[in-house]
C-alpha cells in the first residue's frame, strides 16, 4: 500500500509516518529528510537543493523526484511505503502516478490551523542524525538537548524560525493545498484533525488503516 500524508508544515506528518512504520512496518519516506541528507553529504543534488531550501519555498520537482526515485527503488519499498512531504505540487502528484501504483493508495489530509503550526514549530527540536522529532513541552527528550534514540545533540531546524515558517505556510496554501481537492475527487482521501495531541492524530489515521490492513480494532477509540 502507498500511504500519502498531506498537511501543512508541523501538521504531524513525520510523527504519524514514524508511528505507521512502527505499527505496520512500512518504511517512512520523507523527501525533506532525503533532501537534508543530500545537503549534508554535499552531493550534486544536495548542492542544488541547499540553495532552494531554508527560505520556505520548494526545491525544484526534478531534484526531488530524482532523490525519491532512487529511494523507492530500494528493496524495503517494494511492499509499500508512507510518503511524508511528497507530493507537494500537482505536477509531483502527476509524476507519482506515472511511477505506477505500489498497491492501493490511501491519502490523509492532516488538518491544522496556522496558529497551531506556529506554536508547535517554535518548540520543535530534531535530531540531525536520525531525524527523530521532539517537542520541548509535549515530547521532551529524556536528557535535555540530546536525542533519546542515538545520543546526538538536538537542533532547531534553520527553517523552523517564525519568518521562514510563515513563508512555508504560504507555500503550502498556494502549492500543496490544491492536492486535497484532487485526491478528494479520486475518492481515496481521509481527513484527520491534527490540532490535538499526536496520539489522537495517530489514532485517527489508524482507525482508517487498521481495517484496510486487516487489523480491526487495534487503534482504539
Ligand atoms: P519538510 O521536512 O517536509 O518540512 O521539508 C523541508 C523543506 O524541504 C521544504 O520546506 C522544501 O524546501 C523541501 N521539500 C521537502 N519535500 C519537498 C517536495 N516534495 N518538493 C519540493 N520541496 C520539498
Amino acid at each position: 500500500m502507498r500511504i500519502i500524508l498531506l498537511g501543512a508544515p508541523g501538521s504531524g506528518k513525520g510523527t504519524v509516518a514514524e508511528a505507521l512504520r512502527a505499527v505496520y512496518g512500512f518504511p517512512k519516506i520523507s523527501t525533506g529528510d532525503l533532501l537534508r541528507e543530500a545537503v549534508r553529504e554535499k552531493t550534486s543534488l544536495g548542492l542544488v537543493a541547499a540553495s532552494q531550501m531554508g527560505k520556505g519555498g520548494l526545491v525544484d520537482d526534478a531534484t526531488v523526484l530524482a532523490l525519491l526515485r532512487e529511494r523507492l527503488a530500494k528493496a524495503d519499498c517494494q511492499g509499500g511505503y508512507v510518503l511524508d512531504g511528497f507530493p507537494r505540487t500537482l505536477a509531483q502528484a502527476d509524476s507519482l502516478e506515472a511511477l505506477g501504483p505500489a498497491g492501493p493508495e490511501t491519502v490523509f489530509d492532516l488538518q491544522v490551523s496556522d496558529e497551531t503550526v506556529l506554536a508547535r514549530l517554535a518548540n520543535r527540536r530534531t535530531c540531525p542524525s536520525c531525524e527523530a522529532i521532539y517537542h520541548l513541552v509535549n515530547k521532551p527528550p529524556k536528557t535535555p538537548g540530546v536525542c533519546d534514540v542515538c545520543g546526538t545533540a538536538l537542533v532547531q531546524r534553520n527553517d523552523d524560525t517564525p519568518e521562514v515558517i510563515r513563508e512555508r505556510l504560504k507555500t503550502y496554501h498556494a502549492k500543496t493545498e490544491p492536492l486535497i481537492a484532487r485526491y478528494a475527487a479520486k475518492g481515496n482521501l481521509h481527513v484527520v484533525d491534527g490540532n490535538g495531541p499526536s496520539e489522537a492524530e495517530v489514532r485517527g489515521v489508524r482507525r482508517v488503516l487498521d481495517p484496510l490492513l486487516g487489523r480491526p480494532g487495534g487503534a482504539g477509540k
